[in-house]
């Protein structure tokens, strides 16, 4: 019973026995322990990937343990078995084992069919780390194009809702209160009222230095307020309510985009 057992370990399988009443013993046995009775003969392959159903912690292993670093002993019920087996698992520490913790061997590189042609098991991987790097470059749509060619030229264009009469900045096709069509872009001033901001502590591409400070801008004569950066203003001078301008790169260095826009600065020495 066990030669069969070690042959197919050699393998790299894992059988067990069918007893009489067909639960499934591994390692096999010649007698059902349950009843005494012989067992029928029938090999089945178990695993290779089970369950801990009970371990204990070895912080410090002896010579002739199966690893040379912290482990656990463990009590695995491999897929289709009715009984556990005992082996050591390899994990990084206490707590990444439990009760339920589904495992998977790790097989010596040459097996001989010994019990040690499994080294050891491992818990099932369940997290990976992968750094991933995604570079996004957006296309305006119809109506972001219209407000940034207007950037383009030093003005903000915003949409007057033909119903509702609220002005929208950046330029919108459609009034998202009424659905109505919005019709030619209106200029709007560059001037405005910071309605709140944040000081941000991480540094930032588009942002001369750390901290910056990032607000919403309510454009005169706008309904919605638009998000810039505020400087020339050490940023805990900033308050809600603070009037400012756009400050804008010199003409022959805009573009179609918001870094034609510097910041926008508080209007009067505060
Ligand atoms: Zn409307």
């Amino acid at each position: 019973m066990i030669g069969r057992f070690l042959s197919e370990l050699r393998a790299r399988r894992i059988v067990g026995v069918r007893t009489a009443e067909g639960r499934v013993l591994v390692p096999p046995l010649e007698y059902d322990p349950a009843t005494g009775e012989a067992v029928t003969g029938e090999y089945v392959e178990v695993g290779p990937a089970g369950a801990v159903t009970t371990w204990a912690w070895v912080d410090e292993p002896l010579d002739a343990h199966p690893l040379d670093r912290p482990f656990a002993w463990a009590l695995i019920e491999l897929d289709g078995a009715d009984t556990a087996l005992l082996h050591a698992v390899d994990a990084d520490n206490p707590k990444a084992i439990a009760a339920g913790t589904r495992v998977w061997p790790v097989w010596k590189d040459r097996p001989t069919g010994h019990i040690t042609d499994i080294s050891y098991f491992v818990p099932e991987v369940t997290k990976i780390v992968a750094p991933v790097r995604t570079e996004y470059r957006l296309q305006a749509g119809g109506a972001l194009r219209v407000f940034l060619e207007g950037v383009a030229r030093g003005v903000f264009l915003g949409g007057r809702c033909p119903s509702c009469d609220q002005v929208y900045v950046p330029y919108r096709m459609s009034c998202p209160e009424c659905g109505e069509v919005i019709g030619e872009p209106v200029e709007l001033p560059d001037t405005g009222t910071i309605t709140t901001y944040a000081i941000n502590n991480l540094p930032d591409p588009r942002a001369p230095q750390v901290p910056f400070v990032s607000a919403y801008i309510l454009l005169d004569g706008a309904d919605i307020p638009m998000i810039a950066l505020v400087g020339g203003v050490p940023a805990h001078e900033v308050r809600q309510g603070m009037r400012v301008r756009a400050v804008w790169v010199p003409p022959e260095e805009r573009t179609a985009s918001m870094a034609s826009v510097r910041w926008f600065a508080p209007m009067e020495p505060s």
